[in-house]
């Protein structure tokens, strides 16, 4: 598509590059072991600190809970700019697209790191399923400041991270017609079908069956979710299912507001259901107002049959249970 006059400004801001941002402290061993238990990952380097992980990269100068509340010296100008301008012509919905991460060496603790940010690129307007909009990407290159005393005496590169969204017009805006109700989804898109490989066909084909299958391991009766080719616990490759009686508990769970994906009614509250056998899966919650979903709330599994573009297919979703004792 062409471009709208309004966007000449806003592409020739295309290869500015905008000030540093500080990290709020320097690398450092605490952290990272705490980082890599939320992870789950269990190398023992990252539990002693001997080694720090390199995914962390941007961990280091994030804001924190605060927003914008970046450390002294950190640059004021905004480095989305150029999201807010599109933003303000008309396209409000914005979608993480892809993010790259590069490191160059390992860091060690008592680094610290800044970054400075580059607007690497704005695509031509594009009508995507989601909507019409522009692909924007963001390049973020990290720095380690020179310290002589560690034999480093220039700031010296570390990492990039690329970071591209999509800032776009939804198609097919659902709007709510009254508090925590929604019209009816646009009838005409289907909801995506899942990928289905052999590891797990006995799923959706269980619930075809209006069974709820857990895959369990054939040599130490371990169960799993999601399903894999082989136990985590004994790494045996032989297995078997169980059906799950469908109760359980929401663990946990998002309220999905933005963007609008049709056919979704928005917002769609989505849980992380911990079943009575032990395993969770996520899935969609029904019969229950975004506002009052809670975690520990009683749950049953419901089975119900969707247009795909695969044909029709039975999905579970769960719908709160009065709770028994
Ligand atoms: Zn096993």
């Amino acid at each position: 598509m062409a471009d709208p006059d309004w966007m000449k400004d806003i592409r020739a801001l295309v290869g500015k590059e905008y000030g540093r941002v500080y990290g709020w402290d320097p690398v450092n061993a605490p952290m990272a072991r705490q980082w890599a238990e939320l992870m789950g990952l269990d190398n023992p380097a990252y539990a002693d600190g001997s080694a720090i992980p390199a995914a962390m990269l941007q961990v280091w100068c994030m804001e924190g809970p605060q927003l914008n509340h970046y450390p002294p010296g950190s640059t004021t100008e905004n480095p989305y700019e150029a999201l807010k301008l599109i933003e303000a012509h008309g396209y409000p919905s914005v979608v993480a697209v892809n993010s790259e991460l590069e490191f160059d060496r390992p860091l060690n603790a008592g680094e610290r790191l800044y970054y400075t940010t580059r607007l690497d690129a704005i695509g031509e307007e594009k009508a995507t399923a989601l909507g019409t909009g522009f692909f924007v990407t963001l390049v973020m290159t990290y720095f380690s400041q020179g310290d002589a005393a560690a034999g480093r005496a220039e700031d010296g590169r570390v990492g990039q991270l690329l970071f591209r969204v999509f800032k776009f017009k939804p198609a097919n805006p659902v709007k709510p017609v009254a508090d925590g109700v929604t019209a009816p989804a646009v009838p005409k898109i289907l909801r995506p079908a899942p990928g289905i490989s052999d590891d797990t066909r006995f799923f959706w084909e269980g619930a075809k069956e209006g069974k709820l299958l857990i895959q369990r391991c054939k040599s130490c009766g371990t169960l799993r979710h999601p399903p894999g080719p082989s136990c985590p616990q004994c790494h045996s490759f032989e297995w078997d299912t169980l059906q799950a009686s469908g109760r359980g508990t929401v663990y946990s769970f998002v309220v999905m507001h933005y963007p609008e994906v049709p056919p979704f009614e928005h917002p769609n509250p989505i849980g992380l259901i911990e079943l009575e056998e032990g395993t969770r899966l996520i899935a969609q919650l029904i019969g229950v107002k975004p506002g009052e979903v809670a975690v520990g709330q009683a749950v049953q599994v419901e089975f119900h049959t969707f247009d795909t573009a695969a044909g029709p297919m039975a999905l579970p979703q769960f719908r709160p249970v009065q709770s028994v004792g």
